[in-house]
């Protein structure tokens, strides 16, 4: 199992973990954890989708990203 990279926390630069979990019933999701301030992502269905989601996050600081 390959560890995507994950750029470090865009509110902290605290390093971010990637975390998974498997609701009863569904398929397994994705999230990253920061480390330092607890921030977390949305969860992703993949490891990859999650990362690109959070690497982006990171790079751009000033973009608007819905909350939900
Ligand atoms: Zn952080």
């Amino acid at each position: 199992m390959s560890t995507p990279d994950l750029l470090p926390c865009p509110f902290c630069g605290g390093k971010a973990s990637l975390r998974s979990w498997a609701p009863r019933g569904r398929v397994r999701a994705y999230y990253a954890v920061c480390s330092t301030c607890m921030a977390m992502s949305a969860d992703y269905r993949d490891e990859v989708l999650l990362e690109v989601a959070w690497n982006r996050r990171a790079d751009s600081e000033s973009e608007e990203m819905p909350d939900d």
